[in-house]
């Protein structure tokens, strides 16, 4: 398995292998499915809108809608006008969406279509809405078209309409799980908090099997909700790289004051959530949660011999292993790599702070990098475990490496979508993981005199 990779990392500046990302649009697809009765639209050719409802078809083994401008090669010479306005007024005639959320690609990008005079001169049907962003796919990630697609949902749909500000607080989850946004708002009401929250993908890809296909499940944030927001206290978003630029886009168009945060991955970064929901709303911590929590702890140091000291690396979308990298070094674990496809000096900015406050001198970490440096970087320094994607796959069965999958996509297993890895249940189920996969490794390598029944 991957025989060609040598050990020794080299620099390299023209050539990607095995990226450690996918590009914006399907980030804006997986975002604008969080709107309720939305339909995503891609404005581009089909080939890019099929291979991004496949991926997520796959992740999430729950249909995935979307629709398409089609682009044709004379699209490519005169733009994609015609495309896109007859293509909004099929989908309204034989879909029915109550939203439209049309995003680019690299092809209509480089073109320069103007997709707001081209929405603007479509009768789009009485009571009806399209919104849209801009994901080119040569910037950023699919994390960064995911952003642009939480920012347009405030550009063109949130209002400031009283005076006075309500005691709801709007929350972007950041590009996490259904099972996550889940939890988030369990967490919520436990603590009698007022929230809106958007987008919200749990119940659209999660949904049960009734026998009946819907097309537009119940879940998804309401179109009202999101204008209300307008209205809201403050916004707590999480995850700096998927949700700071809506929320920075909420305080510009109607004074709502933001506060960016973590995801809520391990002990201390929800901690923070907790206290800046508690802070913010005056409630007081739920007795269930705190209890929770307490369980947590109790697991923490149940099992801490199992992966304390284990040296790990890390890979997959900025937000989650900033949060998970703060976690495993809150568990004493040691984060040797820790590497994102991503663009961004914050990333690395920030994750370096962790490796000096924890005295890593040793510890990497890279932004804009690929799978095969994080392979030749494991090879010059072995790790006991690595976290990430199903595409670390490969490299944990070449070095014989026990993987435990986080992030997105995961095409190979189940139970990211209805399991959370954020809060303290999440956390304890992060735990879970750890420790089977290091234990299944060491069951079966050690040596029959080791082999423990009890551990
Ligand atoms: S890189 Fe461009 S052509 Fe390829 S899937 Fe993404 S948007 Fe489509």
């Amino acid at each position: 398995m991957l025989d060609y990779t040598k050990g020794e990392y080299k620099e390299r500046s023209g050539l990607k292998v095995n990226p450690a990302k996918t590009c914006q649009p399907v980030g804006a697809m997986y975002a604008a499915l969080g709107i309720h009765r939305c339909l995503p639209h891609s404005h581009g050719s089909q080939g890019c809108c099929s291979y991004h409802r496949m991926h997520l078809t796959r992740h999430y083994r729950d249909p995935i809608v979307a629709s398409t401008s089609s682009f044709t090669e004379g699209a490519c010479v005169f733009g994609g006008k015609s495309n896109l306005k007859n293509g909004l007024l099929n989908v309204f005639n034989i879909y029915n969406p109550d939203v439209v959320a049309i995003n680019t690609t690299c092809l209509s990008e480089t073109i320069g279509d103007d997709i707001g005079e081209i929405v603007r001169s479509t009768n789009v049907p009485e009571g009806k809405t399209v919104i849209y962003a801009n994901t080119p796919s040569y910037q950023g990630s699919h994390v960064t078209g995911f952003s642009n697609m939480c920012k347009a949902m405030v550009t063109h749909l949130a209002e400031n309409t009283e005076e006075k500000k309500s005691d709801t607080v709007t929350i972007f989850p950041g590009y996490v799980e259904p099972s996550d946004m889940m939890e988030m708002k369990r967490m919520a009401d436990l603590m009698g908090i007022k929230y809106t929250m958007y987008p919200d993908t749990s119940k659209v890809v999660a949904t049960p099997n009734t026998g009946k296909y819907e097309m537009y499940p119940e879940g998804g944030a309401k179109i009202e909700d999101i204008k209300e927001s307008g209205n809201s206290m403050a916004s707590i978003a999480l995850g700096k790289f998927s949700s700071e630029a809506a929320a920075y886009e909420l305080e510009k168009k109607c004074e709502v004051e933001p506060f960016i945060m973590k995801e809520p991955i391990g002990i201390k970064a929800t901690d923070e959530f907790v206290m800046k929901m508690l802070e913010l709303n005056g409630g007081t911590m739920s007795k269930d949660l705190e209890y929770e929590r307490g369980q947590l702890v109790d697991i923490m140091v149940d099992v801490h011999n199992h992966y304390h000291g284990k040296k790990v690396a890390i890979f997959g979308d900025p937000d989650i292993i900033t949060a998970m990298t703060e976690f495993v070094i809150d568990l004493g674990m040691i984060p040797t790599l820790v590497l994102t496809g991503t663009p961004g000096k914050a990333f690395e900015k920030e994750i370096q702070k962790m490796f000096d406050e924890a005295g890593l001198a040793d510890s990497k970490v890279m932004a804009s990098e690929d799978l095969f440096s994080f392979h030749q970087l494991i090879k010059e320094n072995p790790v006991d475990l690595i976290i990430g994607n199903t595409y670390g796959k490969h490299i944990a069965r070449a070095e014989d490496i026990p993987l435990v999958r986080v992030g997105w996509p995961i095409l190979d297993r189940i139970g990211h979508g209805y399991f959370p890895i954020v809060g303290y249940k999440g956390a304890l189920r992060i735990i879970e993981k750890i420790s089977n996969a290091l234990l299944d490794h060491y069951d079966r390598t050690c040596s029959d005199e080791d082999f423990e029944l009890v551990q």
